[in-house]
């Protein structure tokens, strides 16, 4: 049964916004669209190992893995989940615009190092039901973060986290990384679909069937690439085409977002379908391990026969 642990952390989740990848907006269109492109045994799969009382809704523990690592959401067990931190990204040098995993993700800590191990962990037939619940919350983010393009940024500004600035005509500064994560998002929810998510979901979901499903849609460094190459072409160029950088604050407006929300869309569209590739082809690759119903049964079989046999030598 699922830890009361886990349980705390994604009801504490659902009333505190993340702060840190693709916002409560952006990591629900992920979960919600892939869930609906889910084969029926990927989807059994997945409704399996979230946790019972949500009922199989796989949005619910899309940003678990954020939650885990704040006190606000994690008030006791938070400096448990702090090796965790560096799987949400890749960080490269400042304009390399590509990616180097021998020099990018020493030893597998990065995101591609996380999606590879916790794709395995997920249906290793040597965990434990809890241990599969815990790659598959893994997953549910992790596949969702690479597409938010500055999870692949650089190094020396953390990810757009130190170039700072003023997004339209606010009074109060932002920065790079959030206005990817959720500072556009939040503008076209609220302008274009009156703030409802349901219609926004609609919308998405248009996007990413119209998409044409590709090889790269299993290939994790594809999906670092494409990133990386939006970070380098078009993240860090201001609304006067000038590079923004750590330095200088920048002041961002329509220009800015009528050039890049697009590009987040079409994003989301790329991860909701590739997390469902990914989960239905995990579902259709694990082993068949016994349900415990199964082993409980078998298990009362053997003792039944075993009683017979001792009764009936009894009774001879
Ligand atoms: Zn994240």
């Amino acid at each position: 049964m699922f830890s009361s642990f886990f349980s705390i952390i994604i009801l504490c989740g659902a009333i505190v916004q993340d702060v840190y990848s693709w916002g409560v907006i952006g990591h629900s269109v992920v979960a919600h669209l892939a869930q609906s492109q889910l084969t029926d045994e990927a989807s059994h799969w997945v409704k399996s190992l979230v946790p019972w009382y949500l009922s199989g809704n796989l949005t619910a523990v899309a940003i678990w893995a954020d939650d885990i690592l704040y006190p606000d959401t994690n008030s006791f067990g938070y400096p448990n989940w702090q090796w965790s931190r560096p799987l949400h990204y890749i960080n490269t040098p400042a304009w390399a615009c590509n990616y180097d995993s021998s020099r990018d993700c020493i030893n597998g800590v990065c995101i591609e190092g996380a999606l590879k191990n916790y794709s395995k962990r997920a249906i290793d037939a040597n965990l434990d039901d809890v241990q599969h619940q815990e790659a598959l919350m893994f997953l549910v983010h992790y596949v969702a973060d690479i597409h938010q393009p500055l999870h692949v940024g650089f190094q020396e500004d953390n990810g757009g986290n130190r170039v700072r600035g003023y997004f339209m005509n606010e009074t109060y500064p932002t920065n790079l990384h959030s206005l990817w994560d959720s500072g556009l998002l939040n503008i076209r929810l609220s302008r274009d679909f009156g703030s409802n998510i349901t219609s926004y979901y609609e919308y998405v979901h248009t996007l990413m069937i119209s998409q044409t499903p590709t090889t790269s849609d299993d290939d994790f460094n594809q999906w670092i690439r494409e990133s990386s190459k939006v970070v380098c072409q078009q993240v860090y160029l201001d609304e006067t085409n000038m590079t923004m950088n750590a330095s200088v604050n920048f002041t961002l407006g329509d220009i800015y977002y009528e050039r890049n929300i697009g590009i987040i869309e079409q994003r989301l569209a790329q991860g909701s379908r590739r997390l469902s590739v990914l989960f239905n082809r995990l579902a259709a690759n694990r082993p068949m391990v016994p349900s415990r119903c199964e082993k409980l049964c078998s298990n009362m079989i053997k003792l039944i026969v075993l009683m017979c046999i001792t009764l009936k030598s009894f009774l001879s």
